[in-house]
């Protein structure tokens, strides 16, 4: 989900304040409540925003849930902005399940009543290799559900933490019937941002994964990691997390601080999924891998990270990243989740505590998701 540095901060907009948006919004545009965040140090707050008249091309949805990221908090208090800086005010939620109220005069895929799901992505240019290759999240002319140039109506684009989104049909997924809605709302990014890496880098049965943090993409790829057959180990900080962590499918759970339970693993994994949002030792885990070991990292915190050459030379292991997913993955990774009953363990919450809930994030306090309540938006 994060794109190339340079031609991003061309393409970012200035700011508007809350109150200035609202008077940009002309009378006869359609528009939405949402809760955003006017500055980096502010609270989130009920605004209105504009949304477009649907196209013909495009799927509008009343959203039902949307999953609090931890992206969404970086990208709400401008942390990542030396490379995606937040434009004010922003409306954030990547993690979007509703249900369709209108359809463009060209869909086929989705009628009114469908349920339906987007994710991080609502664009892109379609033809460049990358879109060929059902690769939107590499796409070089892709927009993000929020804080990305809007092609349609001009300012930036807003997300999930509202109550209708209208988006391309080629950027809607079907959401699995047999799927709890809240707990299904997460797959949209903590699910397919665990899930490709692992299919990318060949995780099968029998192969020794290790999991670091576990949060609301930790906790999904503990269950990846599990319905594909592998052995799980989960790093974590936490200790009062164990028993979970055994519960959503661990074989192993290693307090990380602890350096003489971390040296029992020395060589022993063949893939490492880091998903921790704050400043971190990596090296501690590359040493975990064992010979052309890969460990791929999700979480992004804000400050680097540093690695010592030798710890990739010994052992020829690999060190890489990975954004979210392709929208074809997306869907294989939400019907795989429908075929093993799979959804995030969440902690569903109204709008209004939203400004607590970030607070919690920040605490490694949430099992393992918060999953917004879109009805709490309706009731206001
Ligand atoms: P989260 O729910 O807050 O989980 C993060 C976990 O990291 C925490 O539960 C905690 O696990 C661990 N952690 C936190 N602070 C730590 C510290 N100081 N030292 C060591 N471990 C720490 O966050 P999330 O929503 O899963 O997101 C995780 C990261 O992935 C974020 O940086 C987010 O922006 C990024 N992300 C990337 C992509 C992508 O496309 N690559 C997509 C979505 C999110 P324990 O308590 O178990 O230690
Ligand atoms: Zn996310």
């Amino acid at each position: 989900m994060y794109a190339e540095t340079r031609p991003l901060r061309a393409r970012v907009l200035p700011s508007l304040p809350v109150s200035e948006e609202m008077a940009h919004t002309q009378s006869s545009m359609p528009t939405a409540k949402a809760y955003a965040a006017a500055s980096a140090t502010s609270s989130l707050a009920l605004t209105t925003i504009p949304r477009r008249e649907p196209t013909p091309y495009d799927v509008q949805l009343d959203i039902l849930f949307c999953g609090i990221c931890h992206s969404d908090l970086h990208q709400v208090r401008n942390e990542w902005s030396g490379v995606m800086p937040t434009v004010y005010p922003c409306v954030p939620g990547h993690e979007i399940v509703g249900r369709v109220t209108h359809v463009g005069s060209a869909i086929t895929k989705f009628k009114p009543g469908d349920l339906a799901a987007v994710g991080c992505m609502v664009d892109s240019d379609r033809t460049c290799p990358e879109c060929q290759a059902g690769l939107e999240q590499f796409c070089g002319n892709m927009t993000l559900t929020y804080n990305f140039p809007d092609r349609h109506l001009g300012g930036v684009t807003y997300g999930g933490y509202s109550d209708s989104i209208v988006v391309d049909e080629r950027f809607v997924l079907r959401v699995p019937s047999n799927l709890d809605l809240a707990g299904a709302a997460p797959l949209l990014c903590a699910g397919i941002t665990t899930y490709s890496p692992m299919r990318h880098w060949g995780v099968t049965r029998g192969k020794k994964v290790g999991v670091v943090g576990l949060g609301g993409l930790g906790h999904m790829a503990v269950k990846f990691a599990r319905a594909l057959g592998t052995h799980v180990v989960v790093f974590t900080t936490s200790p009062n997390k164990i028993e979970d962590a055994l519960r959503l499918g661990a074989d192993e759970v290693v307090i990380s601080r602890h350096a003489d339970e971390m040296k029992k693993h020395v060589g022993s994994f063949d893939f490492i999924l880091d998903a921790v949002s704050a400043d971190h030792d990596i090296t501690a885990y590359i040493e975990l891998l064992r010979r052309d070991g890969n460990m791929t990292l999700v979480g992004a915190p804000e400050k680097p990270l540093s690695v010592p050459a030798f710890s990739l030379i010994f052992g020829r292991r690999s060190l890489s990243g990975s954004p979210i997913g392709g929208i074809a993955e997306t869907q294989e990774m939400l019907d795989f989740c429908g075929t093993h009953t799979i959804t995030a363990d969440v902690e569903v919450i109204p709008i209004q505590k939203v400004n607590e809930a970030y607070d919690r994030l920040l605490k490694s306090d949430v099992k393992y998701r918060f999953s917004i309540d879109m009805a709490s938006l309706k009731s206001k």
